[in-house]
């Protein structure tokens, strides 16, 4: 197989494509209908939850047809330009919709909203309202508004707001894995990313509301959860103040400080049947003491999503990422260390960032051979305006060269997750039963605790069983297992 003209056939536009999700049909007796389309990260679709909670105390009950809806929003994303271009296009798609029916609302909301701002109106005509991520609680009073033919705009900031109280309705659900949102914002100032300014300032949740949002999940039959932030390994909280910046100011003065570490023990604790994820982890933050717990605890899943970007010094001094390739291969000794090989590491890579050489980028290569991870979001670098990199750098390689060292990227991590899948081939694995698997309904598909999916003929277990399994045969993508024990006792 020739990997390389495979991918070289990839176009700029699929490569950076945006995978969107849409909310579910529900009705419960309300009078409107809401519909949602969620771009971009997972923590956007976790706000779009929060959001549908907060529409249905409004008299919202949600569509996945949006000629139905009397609301619609579009919970948009700007790390790549690709994103918002699709963004744009799809507003355009619902101009029909509006002239059909001129009292249907259009709102956008998320971070092209919080960049943008109401610049957004005049560039976007058929667009009613504008929210960015911080203030979800005011969007009733803002569509009743759009329903009198107003328009609106509310992009504050806050340096507190993390919905704690809320409770998401959830969307999309296989009822057996959710999302917990475990902070917000980002204090770091990587030089090529928009998220500190449309997300603001870092801020950990309250990590009782977190602890009830798991059990309660547990209680309703769900098996996982996964905690979520930009940078969760840097979740601090004290009951006297949840902003990071500020509470690493008078540290001395609060009652208790909760960090990462004993977070996820806590939330292991809820029950050795609920599985533990969590995502991103940022390698300037990641400590032994993570490790460990993750170590002390079965159900806290080993798995571990560290996105290195570049492999080459010079390129993560630009970057901003604060931590060179040493640092990085330290912390992977870390894990290998105390986890062991079997813990699953994943990463994100920019390939063809400012400057970026021939030999700089053959550093990204080499250091994933010598990380060997199991799988990588993999993008080329898309300048974004008012980032530190947009106004100190040129983006000075050209697109061509961008696309052909992402196409290399992309070759080296199929080679090596089919190099880290065969590694599982005859071990016995304990996955959780998430569905059907797609190309046939035949099979189940599961995930074992490194993440990776494992599928299983249908006939002997269920959607929520946990299942022993022996690995025999496996793709670059795809593990394949025989079951050897349904439901094993895991206490
Ligand atoms: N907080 C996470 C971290 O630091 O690893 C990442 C969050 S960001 C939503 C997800 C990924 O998008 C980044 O890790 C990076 O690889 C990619 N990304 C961000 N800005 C980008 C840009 N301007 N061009 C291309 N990719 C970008
Ligand atoms: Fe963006 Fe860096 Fe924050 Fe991740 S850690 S969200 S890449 S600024």
């Amino acid at each position: 197989m020739d990997l390389i003209k495979d991918i070289d056939i990839i176009s700029a536009e699929e490569a950076q494509a945006c995978d969107y999700k849409t909310t579910a049909d529900e009705n419960t007796g309300k009078s409107k209908k809401l519909y949602i389309e969620s771009y971009g990260c997972q923590m956007n679709f976790s706000d779009s939850e929060i959001v549908a909670s907060i529409m249905k105390e409004n008299g919202y009950d949600t569509t996945s047809d949006f000629e139905q809806a009397d609301v619609i929003f579009l919970n948009t994303c700007s790390i790549r330009e690709k994103a918002e271009l699709t963004v744009r296009k799809r507003l355009s798609q619902f101009q029909n919709a509006k002239r059909n029916k001129p009292e249907l609302t259009i709102g956008v909301l998320g971070c092209m909203a919080e960049r943008l701002k109401e610049n957004l109106l005049s560039e976007e005509k058929i667009v009613d309202v504008v929210v960015g991520p911080d203030a979800y609680r005011d969007l009733p009073n803002l569509v009743a508004a759009a329903e009198e033919g107003e328009k609106g705009v509310n992009t504050f900031l806050s340096r507190e707001e993390t919905y704690a109280d809320i409770a998401p309705v959830r969307l999309n659900s296989n009822g057996v894995t959710a999302f917990i949102s475990i902070m917000r914002g980002c204090d770091n100032m990587c030089s090529f990313c928009v998220v500190p300014f449309t997300r603001g300032r870092e801020r950990s949740r309250d990590p009782h509301s977190i602890v009830a949002e798991a059990k309660d999940l547990f209680e309703k039959g769900y098996r996982e959860v996964t905690l979520l932030g930009q940078n969760v390994d840097s979740y601090k909280w004290s009951p006297e103040e949840n902003n990071k910046a500020r509470l690493n100011k008078k540290e001395e003065e609060v009652s208790e400080v909760v960090n990462f570490a004993h977070l996820l023990e806590m939330v292991a604790q809820v029950s050795p049947l609920l599985r533990v994820r969590f995502s991103t982890s940022h390698p300037k933050d990641i400590t032994d003491e993570v490790l460990h717990t993750m170590k002390k605890y079965d159900n806290i899943c080993k798995y571990i999503h560290l996105p290195v970007q570049s492999g080459n010094s010079r390129v993560l001094e630009l970057m901003n990422r604060t931590y060179d390739r040493e640092w990085y291969l330290d912390r992977v000794r870390a894990i290998r260390k105390i986890l062991g090989e079997e813990c699953g590491i994943s990463s994100d890579m920019i390939a063809g960032f400012c400057t970026e050489t021939e030999e700089e980028h053959q550093e990204t290569l080499s250091l994933m051979d010598i990380v060997k991870y199991d799988f990588s979001y993999m993008f080329f670098y898309s300048e974004r305006p008012g980032t530190l990199a947009a106004k100190k750098f040129e983006d000075d390689i050209p697109l061509e060269t961008k696309k052909r060292r992402l196409a290399e990227i992309i070759a080296k991590q199929t080679e090596l997750s089919y190099e880290r899948n065969k590694m599982d081939l005859g071990q016995e694995q304990l996955i959780l039963i998430e569905g059907t698997a797609k190309k046939s309904d035949q099979q189940l598909k599961g995930r074992n605790s490194a993440n990776k999916v494992v599928i299983i003929p249908a006939d002997l277990a269920k959607k929520g069983d946990y299942v022993k399994v022996k690995i025999t045969d496996c793709s670059p993508a795809t593990l394949f297992g025989e079951v050897l024990e349904v439901n094993p006792v895991l206490a």
